[in-house]
């Protein structure tokens, strides 16, 4: 039995439709990162970026996992390999095509977490300036999204699952947002054997032991039959 930590990006999930992050021209569905992505960008137009994550849900609840989705969660249930995915992905596909051992350390679009008072509930198809927190009643309620200058979620227990890995897998990640980008390097100085999935050589391509590149619906699946043979 392998154990194996599996990180993904929006490239996994770019054949279901979702399209990715372009980090080149820092525009993300026509909008600056920095007014859409940043809790700066939240206090000065609440209203923009609950609109902006509005359709992000709407887009991923109309989306299906796709064939890298669901091998990944093959190869999860078939028990021979102990699997965890990481993902950066904010949409929920992995968890729709079957994946359990699943952590979103950039959060999810299906919640909703009060600025205020930091309690968390499911959110709403569409989310307004007016939704009163559960908790607290503030009206500050903002998508459970980890925006730039914010600390990702359950990092120390992701470092601790990568130190103890045998095989550390990235999967349509452009290798630009720490501290994810930096996973291969981490797992490089534990021991851990590294293998790049992409559509094409990311940015730090170089850091792994092995790269095969092409759309995800194909790389995934003939590397999760590999693992099965
Ligand atoms: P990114 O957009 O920076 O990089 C995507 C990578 O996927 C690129 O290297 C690209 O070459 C590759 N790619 C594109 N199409 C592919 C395909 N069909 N098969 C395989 N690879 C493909 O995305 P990132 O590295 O995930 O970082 C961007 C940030 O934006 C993340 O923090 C994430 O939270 C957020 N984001 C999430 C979603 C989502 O939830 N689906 C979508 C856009 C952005």
């Amino acid at each position: 039995m392998a154990r194996i930590v599996i990180l993904t990006g929006a490239g996994i999930s770019a054949e279901s439709g979702i399209r990715t992050f372009r980090a080149a021209d820092g525009l993300w569905e026509d909008h600056r990162v920095e007014d859409v992505a940043t809790p700066e960008g939240f206090a000065r137009d609440p209203e923009l970026v609950l609109r902006f994550y509005n359709e992000r849900r709407a887009a991923a609840a109309a989306a299906e996992p796709n064939a890298a989705h669901r091998a990944l969660a093959a190869l999860e249930a078939d028990g021979r390999h102990e699997v965890l995915v990481v993902t950066q992905n904010v949409d929920d596909l992995h968890e729709r095509a079957g994946s359990r051992a699943l952590i979103h350390m950039h959060g999810t679009l299906t919640g909703a977490l009060c600025a205020a008072c930091g309690a968390r509930w499911p959110a709403p198809a569409v989310m307004r300036v007016t939704d009163p927190c559960p908790a607290c009643a503030a009206r500050a309620a903002r998508p459970d999204i980890v925006w730039f200058g914010e600390m990702p979620y359950r990092m120390e227990e992701i470092w601790a699952a990568l130190r103890a890995a045998d095989l550390f897998v990235s999967i349509g990640t452009s290798g630009n947002v720490y501290p994810a980008a930096g996973f291969v390097a981490d797992a490089r100085h534990a021991g851990v054997e590294t293998l790049e999935l992409n559509l094409e050589p990311s940015m730090g391509t170089r850091f792994f032991d092995a790269a095969r590149h092409g759309p995800a619906t194909q790389v995934v699946p003939d590397w999760v039959a590999a693992m099965l043979a």
